[in-house]
């Protein structure tokens, strides 16, 4: 599920391929993906534009186009793809038709969206959202929990407190930093608190230039698949509960 690492390796790829690229047309829409508009207001609005660097907010990936700025969000299974003369697959749900190959919105289950928006759209949707991961500072992070009373796990997942977490950088922070996923984000003294933004921070620039939360092999991220899983640092057994309806594994000797 792409979470912040995953979009910033989407935004690199659309950079290198789309950006800078005319336009040529808007195919192969799927309109229950568009939380926007139409499939026709759609095209229209995009056909001849240029597409200019994309940036990223979260997990919203933040496409300016010379006036309207097309917004994606990847759900649980979104991707981008670039073709030069491929058949169309079946889980294209947006086909960008640029002068020099097709960029494609590819999502299998369709969870996730599709914006044109002009800015005040863009402030609107982005408004929802607490800032990005990365440009948050630790006293910004304290400030956001200090009083949260649910799950600190929740609390890093909920994207209006700060965006860009999923579950699995969620999982291998709390894992790192050796906090227990259940406990109220409030009960964290100021040292936990403090252990927390520092591991989130290096999970995410550990990720972030493989473009997803990798498999290493003293993460939980590679160990928490497997069945039954043993904490890559200690060798317990590890736990499994729902937090934010989202399986979430942890060490039960080590987070408690
Ligand atoms: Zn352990």
């Amino acid at each position: 599920m792409p979470e912040l690492p995953d979009v910033e390796g989407f935004r690199r790829f659309y950079n290198r391929h789309a950006a800078g690229q005319r336009v040529r047309a808007a195919n192969g829409i799927d309109p229950t993906m568009l939380r926007t508009g139409t499939a026709q207001t759609f095209g229209r609005a995009l056909k001849g534009r240029r597409l200019e660097g994309a940036r990223r907010h979260g997990k919203l990936l933040i496409c300016p186009a010379g006036g309207p700025t097309l917004v994606l969000h990847f759900g649980m299974t979104g991707m981008l793809a670039w073709c030069e003369g491929e058949a169309r697959h079946r889980h294209d749900r947006l086909v960008l038709e640029l002068s020099e190959g097709e960029l494609r919105y590819r999502n299998m289950r369709k969870f996730g969206g599709i914006w044109l928006v002009d800015d005040d759209g863009l402030a609107e949707l982005t408004g929802r959202l607490g800032p990005d991961w990365l440009e948050l500072d630790r006293v910004q992070f304290e400030r956001l929990i200090a009083r949260r009373r649910l799950a600190i796990k929740g609390a890093l997942m909920d994207q209006t407190l700060a965006a860009g977490l999923g579950n699995l950088t969620a999982d291998e922070s709390l894992f790192r930093a050796r906090i227990d996923p259940r406990r109220p984000a409030c009960a964290l003294d100021s040292g936990e608190r403090r252990r927390l933004y520092s591991s989130i921070r290096r999970v995410l620039d550990d990720s972030l230039p493989y473009g997803l939360v990798p498999a290493k092999p003293k993460w939980l991220t590679r160990a928490r698949d497997e069945r039954p899983g043993r904490c890559p640092r200690c060798g317990a057994t590890l736990e499994r509960t729902r937090i934010g309806g989202r399986t979430t594994a942890f060490c039960p000797r080590e987070q408690h």
